[in-house]
């Protein structure tokens, strides 16, 4: 158990309110900004948005909800070199997808540039900020440690009509990149790290995807949030806990604005971390370029469109962030209670099915050639109303390889010479005998039916200790099985910093098995979106991109039971 499950029981259960929730109830009582709530959800758009994200976006958005609020979507678009449309249309589907709305709350840090750069030449007049000359790492060099204070810039004094001079310059476009930056002028000595001396604004001349070259200078994280925030009437700006040493930063700023009516307040939660994965986005992206993966939603990635296209629903994941709570400490989660939360959804909305992934013939010797009878084959048997549908039986059918052996250990109770399985839906079968080729492999097996065992009928009642899946041999349609996994195979991958991530990438994380056996109804609904449960081998969906009408393509969302578990211990 990770440390979270330890500290945080289930606050839904309780009917209480996580601590984020209880801060936010206790403002609003106390009539805080009016009695208004208003939270934002801010992603960079650098990438797409992985489950770690979908953590705050249901903070951010649940919270706004839970209490007649609002939350918006803000992209926080400061850094033009690295942002791009693509990730910005993402980010909408994907919050879109987890049953979030924004209404026309669309906003972009990009549209407070202005009033960020005012705000900049007046904190310039009042002798707050002064343009620096020094190289990045000079800077650095000065910045002292946590117990030694920093030293001060030799531009730390410049006149104020100078700075005021390099800055709008700066803007304009006569610097290099590099070359200058805009520093608050705070204390070199502070215990805080943060408050000496942050730089404000970088020289970029990367064109923005927004505001193309109108800025040449863009505001640092920490010189924009808070008052984007602000700008935006944001009441409560929620975000992780590696901010924490930044909200006095946050608080500094805020204070040029903010009066006694309103002030947003930042509020921080855990970060999301999870076993056998890594939800850094500068890996995620290092995966796609790579090409390690099939793309930001390759369905082994932990991105929301990954997720969504491996076959995961929004309830699974929901479902996964309300199970491990919002703390004030940094965990580990462990990936088998995500997997748990999938199972548990699917197990009550996956229809079942049959598919062959490794098919052998199964020959009934004593039914007729000709006849054909549909069966009736239970849609979800944890739903009282979920109905049935038919599937064709005949002479010839498919089974698993692995459900024969013609010389079976002991407790083996699927097919075997002389022995009785049960075939799921349909009759009582013994085996009497098999074909092999050349090289010894199975290639036929025989039997008789007992017509007696119909299921449904008394015959049927009988004792068998084995029930087999199966498709009819000249119905079943051919498809292919992509067979995905954890796509590391060690426990913690975001964490290790010793060995190369490539080393530890899971070999087996996708298998594809191609001529699988389908029965006819799982071709006929395999449209995106649906979810299946391939009976006795888990949870499938048709891949949205490759899967087509005519040649279906089936990813597994997540085996039947957790096989990594016995692995581990
Ligand atoms: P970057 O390193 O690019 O800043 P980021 O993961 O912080 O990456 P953002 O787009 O800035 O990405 O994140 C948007 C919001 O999502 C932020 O409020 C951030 O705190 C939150 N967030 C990001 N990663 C996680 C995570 N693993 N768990 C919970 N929240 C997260
Ligand atoms: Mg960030």
């Amino acid at each position: 158990m990770s440390v979270n499950e330890a500290v945080n029981p289930a606050p839904e259960k309780e009917g209480g309110l996580n601590f984020v929730e209880q801060a936010v109830a206790d403002d609003l009582r106390a009539g805080k900004n009016g009695g208004r709530l208003s939270t934002r959800f801010p992603p960079e758009p650098n990438g797409y948005l992985h489950i770690g994200h979908a953590k705050a976006i249901c903070m951010d958005f649940g919270v706004a909800e839970k209490f007649g609020g609002t939350c918006n979507l803000r992209f926080d678009d400061t850094n033009p070199v690295k942002e791009d449309t693509e990730y910005v249309d993402s980010i909408r589907e994907d919050i879109k997808w987890l049953g979030y709305d924004w209404g026309d709350r669309e906003y972009y840090a990009s549209d407070y540039f202005p009033q960020l750069y005012d705000l900049a030449i007046r904190l310039i007049k009042e002798g707050k900020a002064y343009v620096d000359e020094q190289t990045s790492e000079q800077i650095a060099e000065q910045k002292g440690t946590p117990t030694q204070a920093g030293t001060n810039s030799p531009y730390r004094d410049r006149p104020i009509e100078e700075n005021l001079d390099l800055f709008q310059r700066m803007n304009a476009g006569e610097f290099d990149e590099g070359s200058m930056v805009l520093r608050a002028k705070i204390d070199m000595a502070s215990p805080n790290m943060h408050f000496r001396d942050p730089i404000m604004y970088r020289i970029i001349k990367h064109p923005h995807h927004r505001t193309g070259d109108r800025w040449k200078v863009y505001p640092m994280y920490d010189f924009a949030h808070g008052q984007s925030d602000y700008f935006e009437g944001v009441t409560h700006s929620i975000c992780t806990l590696e901010f924490v040493p930044h909200r006095p930063l946050y608080d500094y700023f805020v204070d040029f604005l903010a009066d006694e009516s309103y002030r947003p307040r930042q509020i921080e939660f855990n970060r999301l971390n999870l076993t056998y994965t890594v939800l850094s986005k500068r890996k995620l992206l290092q995966l796609v370029k790579e090409g390690l993966v099939d793309g930001w939603d390759d369905p082994r990635m932990p991105t929301v469109s990954g997720l969504r296209r491996r076959g995961f629903t929004p309830d699974s994941i929901k479902a996964f962030l309300t199970r491990i709570g919002y703390t004030k400490f940094e965990a580990v989660n462990d990936i088998s209670l995500l997997e748990f939360s999938i199972r548990e959804d699917l197990n009550q909305k996956a229809t079942r099915v049959c598919a062959v992934l490794d098919p052998v013939k199964v020959v009934i010797t004593n039914y007729p050639e000709d006849t054909v009878e549909d069966v009736d084959m239970e849609n979800n048997p944890e739903d009282p109303n979920g109905g049935t549908h038919k599937m064709p039986f005949c002479r010839e059918i498919y089974i698993e390889r692995d459900d024969f052996m013609e010389n079976p250990p002991k407790k083996y109770f699927r097919l075997s010479p002389d022995k009785e399985v049960r075939l799921k839906g349909a009759y009582i079968i013994k085996c009497t005998g098999c074909k092999k080729d050349e090289n010894g492999n199975v290639v036929e097996i025989y039997c008789e039916y007992d017509p007696e065992t119909k299921s449904g009928m008394p015959g049927s009642m009988r004792k068998v200790k084995g029930t087999l899946h199966w498709v009819s041999a000249r119905h079943c349609v051919e498809a292919e099985a992509r067979l995905y996994d954890r796509l590391f195979n060690v426990e913690n991958a975001g964490e290790e910093k010793e060995r190369d991530f490539h080393e530890m990438l899971n070999p087996e994380s996708i298998k594809v098995v191609k001529n699988i056996k389908i029965e006819p109804f799982l071709a006929e609904n395999a449209k995106p979106g649906a979810h299946f449960q391939f009976q006795r081998i888990g949870y499938f969906t048709p891949d949205s991109k490759d899967s087509k009408p005519d040649s279906l393509v089936f990813n597994r969302t997540i085996t039947l039971k957790d096989s990594w578990q016995k692995i581990n211990k």
